[in-house]
């Protein structure tokens, strides 16, 4: 209940990891013991002109383990189980206010997807270069309603990307492959909860879609509505053939969240640490200002 809520002021962060379900089952990033990493607060609660967000972090990275030898600070929060008694896909516009407010620039998102393209298998990572949500979001953040163009190319940040799957590849089990951005790969995006149906897999493959993703485009386009580059840290929990396999109820194959959930913690994690924070990316271009007659004459 929010009325019984202590609000905070919202930190000054160039940072933030959205966590999802490759975190399942850990306290993020408690759990995960990477050294370096430190919980300054937890529980944080911030007001927002669309209602008060809240169960954030804040963390802490060690000058030890950054890309400029700095101390840096990120904000955390499970965006697509807050809150955490019903469902509300709004909660990613009051995510993203907060992410403005703190002056994020750079986005770390963590998820599991199914896979709609043979070739790739539970148990890999998938950093995919481009997105389809065909209603975008219903969520924007865009202030006035033509003041800003926000262009869907570079939807995932090449920079962060290369960090994210160099960092990958160093600790991801061999057996599994780490599917970089160069790849080209494309992420469906289905808002869930209910998991995809064999029909609609069909449908999202048939589109050109390689996965399907419950939590990468309000992610994504807000990453881009606000100006900060945005990269997803993924990895496959179910294949083509759990999709189309009309005989079995589940489509998860069980064993691959608990194992490789650890892993991707810590990749999200060493991957924030790494990013530098003037990276050298045009991301924060590919949201632009329009020229005032276009707003101020009708
Ligand atoms: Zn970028």
């Amino acid at each position: 209940m929010t009325q019984d809520v202590s609000l905070s002021p919202i930190p000054k962060t160039g940072l933030a990891i959205i966590t999802g379900s490759a975190n399942w089952g850990l306290a993020f990033p408690e759990d995960v013991g990477m050294p370096g990493v430190r919980v300054l607060a937890r529980d944080l609660a911030f007001e927002t002109p669309y209602g008060v967000s809240e169960n954030w972090k804040l963390l802490e990275f060690d000058a030890s383990i950054t890309a400029e030898g700095r101390t840096r600070q990120a904000l955390c929060m499970y965006s697509h189980g807050n809150p955490r008694d019903h469902i509300d896909h709004s909660c990613h516009r009051r995510s993203f206010w907060v992410l403005m407010e703190s002056g994020v620039t750079h986005v770390v998102a963590c998820s599991t997807v199914g896979a709609v393209n043979k070739a790739i298998q539970p148990g890999d990572m998938v950093v995919n270069a481009d997105i389809i949500e065909l209603t975008q979001t219903p969520y924007s953040l865009l202030p006035g309603r033509q003041r800003f163009d926000c262009s869907g190319k570079q939807i995932v940040c090449p920079h962060c990307a290369d960090i994210l799957a160099e960092t990958a590849r160093a600790i991801w089990p061999p057996a599994c492959r780490v599917h970089g951005i160069e790849q080209g790969l494309v992420a469906a995006h289905a808002y869930g909860p209910r998991l995809t149906s064999p029909a609609e897999a069909l449908a999202f493959r048939s589109m050109g879609a390689d996965v399907i993703n419950h939590s990468i485009a309000p992610e994504a386009t807000l990453s881009r509505e606000i100006g900060a580059c945005f990269v997803p840290c993924a990895f496959v929990t179910a294949g083509f053939n759990d999709y189309m396999d009309r005989s079995r109820g589940s489509l998860l194959q069980e064993d691959v969240l608990p194992s490789l959930s650890m892993l991707a913690s810590r990749v999200a994690l060493e991957t924030a640490a790494r990013i530098p924070s003037d990276s050298a990316c045009s991301c924060s271009s590919l949201k632009s200002p329009q020229p005032a007659e276009r707003y101020e004459r009708y």
